[in-house]
């Protein structure tokens, strides 16, 4: 049975390269009617960041990506395994009397915690569409102490001053084997010299705390994962992993590693600025569906690009075999339009539509509290009716509180000095205005309210149209722009039309 996992590091908050992470282990899982597991991997405590794990958590909910959740070490067996390697005899690394616990070597560092810090994890460079051989001298390059095993061959007298001196030594994986070689699903044949390169790296730290290599590779074993599915900064890594599920005589899961998601411009997504964070898309009033269609947009594990795929859908056309090893690029200048298209889709299910209401009251409140004359106008009913008309013109729900929608939620404060500098006959307008929202008013349409408009400014000798139109405009919003005039009446209602025309009357 397909049982995938996205296993973060709360040393950060979720962006949008980790939703892409847990997306596709989520569509794979689901495609496969397998599960998917969030496993918060917090195995360097060092670099904990208050609030990540839960933001981690919070927006795959917002994301809508149904998880079931575990924690490092949760997995059944997995925490009597770690103690086990403590009891490891020193220099027995892979010896046979070792087996059933942890085959690992004891091995003693002078300088205790300190020398643990060695290359642990990979670098957080770009690898982009580089081949594998120079991802790998990339890599190299970047680890120029390579630890020298020494304490490999200490001698059990050795050994006892060592402890002696430090109780709490590291432990590192005596790595003597060649790496096998490994299919990655999306790279295809893979092997990687960990060896030569590294050195035997540290396993357990002296404070106790597996390191990540050795906390993922118990606890996918012992969560029973079937695909690793995660991002190609780890493709390098794999090797390791393999070495250490051979000394631990445990079959290893499917490997497939993700191309990087880039900026358009082949770029690093930057994290410093926040704006890929999915918390600073969630405040800005992005639509979840928005960010899933546009970071499945940009070329990979589906037969074709196509805008407005919701998640369902995405299930359903994804392939892993239509991943490909070249980066991502993604085009955020495009979210915008991705949202408009998912918010039409919303406003066009009654359900969905009636949330997208109470979420605009909420903003609407939030953003004009006091100034709102009075509740009326949030009524439901108002509301829903403003979203219906103005759904094409707008990306965001947002985008309803704009100030150049403030009108429809507050009264402008119009001076008579500036309708006058428009027009002569203020007066004249307005009130052939009032005229015509009377009587049938209520039910005149958009399409009525232009033709009757224009009759009425040709039936005023010296009065331009466009000079009717800006100055109901103003008359009505207290702004020179915003949506045309005709669909300002029909939002506002005839009602709140007149009382508004009624006021700018001297
Ligand atoms: N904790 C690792 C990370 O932060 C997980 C890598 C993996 O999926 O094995 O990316």
């Amino acid at each position: 049975a397909v049982r995938v996992r996205f296993a973060p590091s709360p040393t950060g908050f979720l962006h949008l390269g980790g939703l892409r992470t847990a997306l596709y282990n989520y569509l794979f899982a689901k495609k496969h009617g397998g599960s998917f597991i969030l496993r918060l991997e917090d195995t360097d405590q060092t670099r904990l960041v208050p609030g990540a794990a839960d933001n981690i958590e919070d927006m795959l909910e917002w994301a809508g990506i149904p998880l079931m959740r575990a924690h490092i070490g949760e997995a059944p067996g997995a925490l009597p395994a770690v103690p086990a390697a403590r009891t490891v005899r020193p220099g027995h690394g892979s010896s046979a009397e070792n087996r059933g616990c942890l085959p690992l070597l004891l091995l003693f560092t002078a300088a205790g915690a300190a020398e643990e810090g060695g290359p642990q994890e990979p670098p957080d460079t770009p690898i982009g569409l580089m081949p594998v051989t120079s991802v790998v001298s990339n890599y190299a390059s970047l680890l120029p102490n390579r630890y020298d095993n020494r304490c490999r061959n200490l001698s059990q007298k050795q050994v006892a001053e060592k402890l002696a001196k430090d109780p709490r030594p590291a432990i590192r994986f005596r790595l003597e084997e060649e790496a096998p070689a490994f299919e990655d699903l999306v790279y295809g044949w893979n092997r990687h010299e960990v060896a030569s390169v590294e050195g035997d790296p540290v396993i357990l730290k002296s404070d106790g705390f597996p390191t990540y290599h050795l906390a993922c590779v118990v606890d996918d074993h012992h969560m029973g994962i079937s695909h690793v599915l995660r991002g190609s900064e780890w493709l390098v890594s794999t090797s390791k992993h393999l070495l250490l599920y051979q000394a631990l005589g445990w079959p290893p899961p499917r490997f497939a590693h993700l191309p990087l998601l880039l900026n358009r411009d082949g770029s690093k997504l930057s994290k410093r600025q926040g704006d890929i964070f999915l918390e600073s898309f969630a405040a800005a009033g992005f639509l979840p569906d928005a960010l899933l269609d546009i970071i499945t947009n940009c070329g990979s594990g589906f037969a074709e690009n196509q805008m407005g795929r919701t998640l369902p859908e995405l299930v359903a056309q994804f392939d892993l075999t239509r991943i490909t090893c070249h980066s991502a690029l993604l085009d955020l200048e495009k979210l915008p339009e991705f949202n408009r298209l998912h918010l039409r889709r919303l406003v066009s299910n009654e359900t969905q539509r009636r949330q997208l209401v109470g979420k605009l009251q909420l903003l609407v409140e939030e953003a004009f509290g006091s100034q709102l004359p009075d509740r009326a106008v949030l009524d439901p009913a108002y509301v829903e009716r403003i979203i219906l008309l103005r759904q094409g013109h707008i990306c965001r729900l947002q985008d309803l509180v704009s100030p150049a929608h403030s009108f429809l939620w507050t009264r402008p404060a119009v001076g008579r000095t500036q309708l006058n500098a428009i027009s002569e006959q203020v007066d004249v307008i307005a009130k052939r205005v009032l005229r015509l929202l009377e009587g049938p008013g209520a039910s005149l349409t958009q399409d009525v309210l232009n033709a009757e408009l224009k009759k009425l400014s040709e039936g005023l000798p010296g009065t331009k149209y466009s000079n009717v139109m800006k100055l109901l405009r103003v008359a009505l919003s207290g702004q020179p722009q915003g949506p045309p005039v005709a669909e300002m009446m029909v939002s506002l209602g005839p009602k709140e039309v007149r009382e508004r025309i009624q006021k700018v009357l001297s």
